[in-house]
């Protein structure tokens, strides 16, 4: 107890600091989609350095940063961290960022989104904001105005690690949503040879189908369950198969070997255009 106790007044403290003096850093992880695996953006994913130098992830110091009220602040950051460096990248990549409950209950998301959009001269249509249905929960005429206010700026609304918690169907026609993320967990369970997971995942698949949004399927590990992918036609993907998350300066590598990957498929289409006449 004593020690638990011990690591969290550590983590407090670190937590005070690293606001103080900015000392996040964000690691980006590639997003694909599923047809002809382009790169289609980043998902912006937030880490505060500790005293040693290592890095804490964000479940361990988010929930403490969100008790302590130091989340607007981070989230902050993150957001005109996350604008800055999509602008350094090629036009046609996105950047997702994650909005964690507590940043709509203490200010205005949309002032600060938009603050974010203007300084950086990051483009509307570029950002995507993840949230998690915890945030729709209590069923708040607020939150949803917030949410109307910040996709009339023209970024794109994500519903985060979907199929988990409550899952209520009402939110998707509740807010219209631009994407649907897939929970990890559900790629877990078809590893596992879960038919039920399976199924479900089609099913939501289908569903975002017809209600024009767009599905994103997230920790995709293994080849297997990428090829599943392409089988089901998820939209898009996302998981360690593809690309693990790392700082802004390995990001140049995943937009480099897919520009390669993209330039070897246009030779190969045209090469066979030719040989057809
Ligand atoms: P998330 O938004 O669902 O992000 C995906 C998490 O899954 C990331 O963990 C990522 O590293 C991990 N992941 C991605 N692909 C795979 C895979 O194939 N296998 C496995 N096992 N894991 C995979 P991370 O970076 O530790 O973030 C955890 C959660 O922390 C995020 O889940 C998000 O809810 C939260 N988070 C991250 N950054 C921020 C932020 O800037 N603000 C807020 N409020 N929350 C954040
Ligand atoms: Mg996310
Ligand atoms: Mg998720």
């Amino acid at each position: 107890m004593d020690a638990d106790l011990q690591a969290r007044i550590v983590l407090e403290r670190r937590a005070r600091y690293a606001v103080l003096h900015e000392e996040f850093l964000l690691h980006y992880q590639p997003i694909y989609e599923t047809e002809e695996h382009n790169l289609i953006g980043f998902e912006a994913l937030v880490r505060m350095t500790a005293e040693d130098g290592s890095l804490v992830p964000p479940l361990t110091f988010i929930p403490v940063a969100e008790e302590m009220r130091l989340i607007d602040k981070i989230g902050r950051w993150v957001l005109r961290e996350g604008c800055r460096t999509a602008m350094t990248g090629p036009v046609h990549l996105t950047v997702a960022v994650n909005l964690s409950p507590a940043q709509f209950l203490t200010g205005s998301v949309s002032e600060m989104v938009a603050e974010a959009l203007k300084d950086s001269g990051l483009q509307a249509n570029r950002l995507e904001l993840e949230i998690t249905e915890t945030l729709l929960l209590g069923n708040s005429e607020a939150i949803m105005v917030e949410l109307r206010a910040l996709k009339a700026t023209g970024v794109s609304i994500v519903m985060d690690d979907f199929g988990t918690g409550y899952s209520s169907l009402s939110y998707l026609w509740r807010f219209p949503f631009d994407k649907i993320k897939i929970d990890r967990s559900f790629m877990q369970a078809l590893d596992g040879s879960d038919r039920d997971a399976e199924t479900v995942v089609k099913t939501i698949i289908a569903l975002g189908r017809e209600l024009k949004i767009q599905v994103t399927v997230e920790g995709v590990e293994t080849a297997s369950q990428a090829a599943f992918l392409d089988k089901v036609g998820s939209d898009q993907a996302q998981g360690f198969f593809f690309g693990r998350p790392g700082p802004a300066s390995e990001v140049g590598a995943s937009i480099l070997a897919d520009s390669e990957q993209q330039r070897a498929r246009t030779s190969k289409a045209e090469a066979e255009l030719r040989l057809v006449k």
